[in-house]
């Protein structure tokens, strides 16, 4: 799957997890205290950690890809220094759960590493330390583990498809011809989904879970098509 693909589905999927999360408190808040009120609930969330989840998840959905070329991913990049001598095929062990890991571990290092930077900092500067290193780590861990085995998921969806624990899941896309209509279809009906189940709701986190099964539904039913 092209890598536009697996950027914009990684845009969908934070976009889909901040509704069902979050969707209700803002809408009641927009309505009984307007825009003012809107802003105190988002600067309310731990927006630092959101900020990191977020820029992890969508660096790393083309970290995979770095078995052919490794472009659109810093953190990704770092991760494939070591172990590039060792990588032949394309979608062969870099294309595993196993190394899913290994590039967690790094990437969770390289932030707790920046985050601690900034803590000596601001120490220095008097202001004690500011970044909290453990949750950052869990959280980079957590984004970068998961934004890596959705990417495999979606690859599972093309011809070529995936190898896990030594099982081929394969599905119907073409990479580079219609993935990225397919992949924009299949976005635009979970969306459809989500804001149809608000309006017969009135909820959107139930909305969000409505979007999501969806998009679940249609993942299972693509890699139904090939058996
Ligand atoms: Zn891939």
């Amino acid at each position: 799957m092209r890598g536009l693909c697996h950027v914009l589905l990684r845009i969908y999927y934070v976009t889909l997890g901040l509704t069902l999360l979050y969707g209700d408190k803002l809408v009641t808040t927009y309505l009984t205290q307007g825009v003012s009120g809107l802003l105190k609930v988002l600067t309310g969330l731990e927006l630092l950690e959101f900020i990191v989840f977020a820029a992890v998840f969508i660096d790393i959905a083309r970290a995979p890809d770095c078995d052919v070329v490794c472009s659109g991913t810093v953190l990704g990049y770092i991760a494939h220094i070591p172990v590039k001598p060792f990588l032949r095929t394309h979608r062969g062990w870099y294309h595993s759960v196993w190394v899913a890991i290994y590039v967690s571990v790094v990437v969770s290092a390289v932030i707790t590493v920046l985050a601690m930077g900034v803590n000596i900092i601001s120490n220095h500067l008097g202001f004690g330390s500011v970044l909290p290193l453990v949750k950052l780590a869990i959280t980079a861990f957590s984004a970068s583990f998961l934004s890596y085995l959705f990417h495999l998921v979606e690859d599972s969806l093309t011809l070529r498809g995936i190898r896990w624990f030594g099982v081929r899941t394969r599905g119907p896309l073409r990479t580079g011809s219609s993935d990225i209509v397919v992949v924009s279809a299949i976005v635009l009906t979970s969306a459809l989904a989500t804001w149809v189940a608000y309006y017969f709701t009135g909820s959107l986190s139930q909305g969000a879970v409505l979007g999501f099964l969806v998009l679940v539904l249609v993942f299972a039913s693509m890699l139904e098509i090939r058996r």
